[in-house]
């Protein structure tokens, strides 16, 4: 299998009515342990770079595609290779141009119509190289700001300062209208999630994913998932989203360790952190229901 096409394993995950793990790395420890990590779980894996994190600068794209598929023949297990969150054209080919076979093109600020226009250029420029394009429609936001994504119920008034969901969450009449249009690998849909760290429970609209799922046929992403409870990602993961987005806890967790790494293990910082990551990629992605 080794290093394969984002699309080929979005739609193992259509087959089998379940969700890949895709982990946002930075530097080696952390590329090497998503993927050594899934191998131990013998579960398929998105590596995503992310292009706003401090260490781009360190890292540029080409090595970071470089590493992932060196890795990636090293493994049995299926390994993709995406450019998470891009807004800037530029940039989004420039990661095509250093080898990336699947890149977010997030237009998810924009007014609609932009949003379309926006994608499906990155769509064509993309297609001439056979790369996959992750969309988003509605908008993903903070995890510190409340606001961002706890949503009154569809329909119910929760008075001064409430937001209703319709305002927040991906709708299906939009995301029916939106792949129509563009022809995405994938979406990323709101519907009660944030990034980051939340400073409250959030709790998914699986009726909102629901009702997106009914309406288009292309696979849906959830971002935002350091801290959604397992109960309801279970259900998230059974009612169409097949990428499922991690990255503030594995980068968390990745801080702690390098800490720790300097008092516990001395010349062995490095690996101490390298293992410890791999040991939590393996244990993470067993909700992970594709079956290889
Ligand atoms: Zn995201």
């Amino acid at each position: 299998m080794a290093f394969c096409k984002v699309r080929d394993i979005l739609q193992m995950g259509v087959r089998d009515n379940a969700a890949v793990y895709a982990f946002d790395a930075a530097g080696l420890e952390q590329i090497w342990a998503v993927i050594k990590g899934a191998e131990k779980a013998n579960k398929p894996v998105i590596v995503m770079q992310y292009p706003a994190a401090p260490l781009v600068k360190m890292y540029p794209f080409e090595y970071f595609a470089a590493t992932v598929k060196a890795l990636a023949e090293q493994v049995s297990i299926p390994v993709g290779l995406h450019l998470d969150h891009c807004s800037d054209f530029d940039m989004i080919v420039d990661a095509i141009r250093c080898g990336f076979t699947s890149v977010m093109a997030d237009g998810s600020t924009l007014p609609f119509e932009e949003n379309v226009k926006f994608t499906s250029e990155v769509v064509r420029v993309a297609k001439i190289f056979d790369v996959d394009v992750e969309g988003e429609l509605g908008h993903v936001g903070v995890a510190s700001k409340t606001e961002d994504y706890v949503a009154a119920e569809d329909g119910v008034n929760v008075g001064e300062g409430g937001i209703s969901a319709d305002k927040l969450y991906t709708t299906a009449e939009d995301a029916k209208r939106f792949t129509e249009l563009v022809d995405v690998a994938s979406l990323a849909v709101a519907f009660g999630s944030a990034h980051g760290v939340y400073k409250v429970t959030p709790k998914l609209s699986i009726s909102r994913l629901s009702e997106i799922n009914a309406v288009t046929e292309t696979p849906l992403v959830l971002h935002g998932g350091s801290g959604i409870p397992e109960d309801q990602l279970v259900e998230a993961f059974s009612h169409g989203i097949n990428k499922f987005n991690v990255g503030t806890e594995f980068g968390m967790l990745t801080n702690e360790l390098k800490k720790e790494s300097f008092e516990k293990a001395g010349r062995g910082a490095e690996m101490y952190v390298r293992d410890g990551l791999t040991d939590y990629i393996a244990k993470k992605v067993s909700l992970c229901n594709i079956k290889l």
